[in-house]
């Protein structure tokens, strides 16, 4: 207990209303101590501290700030211009300065839009340019303002014809270890790889889901991460690209395919979890071509990958005891930041997850994928007071549409807005 300790410093807020995901129950007239951006204590029979500043919540409910597992902040989410498909111009203008500082300026923006629509934290998982880890390192020291990233930098694929601008390429073991100690190195939060082909990059009509990085190299990948206590995530939209993953020693899967009885045993077991990226997928398939700027291989491959996903997440569903995270691809072609409402109201008004699991979906579980619940996806003590708040007659439990629009949003104690 804080209650004595004098700090100017301490905050305590009252008379709120906490919606916990992790015991999926609401906990009235709950009483919360911060202090130094953390929670110190949360529970019915608080005292508040001499000293503290005393806020009243006024009865409005509470719920742990949202997650965002799978964005990529240097993308806004506008469909990308054709250049982008261009490797040799692509390269060239990645080692001009001015592509840094207009990289680092796109990628504020979008870890600001995040913060202010409610997601106090974003995993980046392959970025056009490494000074995200510069952007992270300023917003965790105060210096500028946006939500806290954990990125992976750039992501670590087999030398092909897709994936380069947020990509590490390698052909073999000695370059995939150099890739991911460079990563590490460099501040790597999480390591992000390259298991199939992807969707945007498609060149011919299987190649979204086909397996690339090998069961060796996905299995030195991990080991060195493992070693730095760095979970290892992988883009795999294909079923053998998920075996190859997890024979490897991956620790999620980001998209998803087909996935049948024996990878769901597999992934309960070792606690693999999985974020189908709906809204990535969503977002495709309802829009022309002339408004996402694919090409009409990539639109083939995307509603493939599209149909396996669905499939897939709908078996882990019934499977039951799989961990399944929310993250919705943000700064792909149109999908854009500060929208990973839609991402949650898609697993509950589509596959039929409560309101309260699809909330689990974007915090704990998150957390858990992200290996962080000793400081996120719920509000307990020792962890970040990231949270958002909601007015007395706008219950998100009654009506998910709300965690679109929070009423207020609160980082590390700190009201946002
Ligand atoms: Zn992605």
């Amino acid at each position: 207990m804080a209650t004595g300790e004098a700090s100017s410093k301490k905050k305590y807020f009252y008379n709120f209303n906490y919606i916990d995901p992790v015991a999926e129950t609401i906990h009235s007239n709950i009483k919360m101590i911060i202090s130094d951006q953390i929670i110190q204590n949360i529970g019915s029979n608080i005292e508040k501290p001499e000293n503290s500043i005393k806020i009243d919540l006024k009865n409005q409910w509470i719920l742990p700030g949202l997650i965002n597992n799978h964005c990529h902040l240097s993308g806004s989410g506008k469909p990308l211009p054709k250049f982008i498909n261009n490797d040799r111009l692509v390269k060239f203008i990645q080692k001009r300065k001015i592509f840094k500082r207009i990289m680092y300026n796109d990628m504020k923006k979008s870890a600001m839009t995040a913060l202010m629509s409610g997601t106090t934290t974003v995993r980046s998982l392959g970025e056009a340019d490494l000074s995200v880890f510069d952007l992270r390192d300023k917003i965790n020291s105060g210096e500028e303002l946006g939500a806290r990233i954990f990125t992976a930098g750039k992501a670590i694929a087999l030398k092909a014809d897709h994936g380069e601008v947020i990509s590490i390429e390698i052909t073999n073991i000695e370059e995939a270890k150099r890739a991911v100690n460079f990563l590490i190195n460099r501040g790597a939060d999480c390591i992000k790889i390259m298991a199939t082909g992807a969707v945007t990059g498609a060149k011919t009509l299987d190649s979204a889901g086909k397996a690339e990085l090998s069961p060796e190299i996905i299995n030195v990948i991990c080991d060195i991460a493992h070693k730095h206590k760095l979970k290892v995530t992988a883009h795999s939209e294909g079923n053998e690209g998920a075996l190859n993953s997890i024979s490897g020693g991956i620790d999620s899967l980001e998209h998803g395919s087909n996935y049948d009885d024996d990878i769901l045993k597999q992934m309960k077991e070792k606690q693999i979890g999985t974020i189908p990226t709906l809204a990535a997928g969503h977002a495709y398939s309802n829009h022309s071509r002339k408004e996402t700027g694919l090409t009409e291989i990539e639109v083939l491959n995307d509603h493939r990958v599209v149909k396996n996903i669905d499939i897939g997440l709908r078996n882990a569903i019934k499977f039951g005891g799989i961990l399944i995270g929310a993250g919705d691809d943000a700064g792909i072609p149109l999908v854009y930041h500060g929208k990973i409402a839609q991402e949650i109201t898609m697993l509950h008004n589509e596959y039929g997850l409560s309101t309260i699991k699809c909330i689990q979906c974007a915090t704990i579980n998150n957390a858990k994928i992200m290996g962080r619940e000793d400081k996120l996806g719920s509000l307990d003590n020792g962890k970040f007071a990231d949270f958002i708040v909601f007015a007395p007659d706008r219950n998100p439990l009654e009506n998910v549409d709300l965690l679109f629009h929070p009423d207020s949003v609160y980082k590390e104690g700190v009201k946002i807005r």
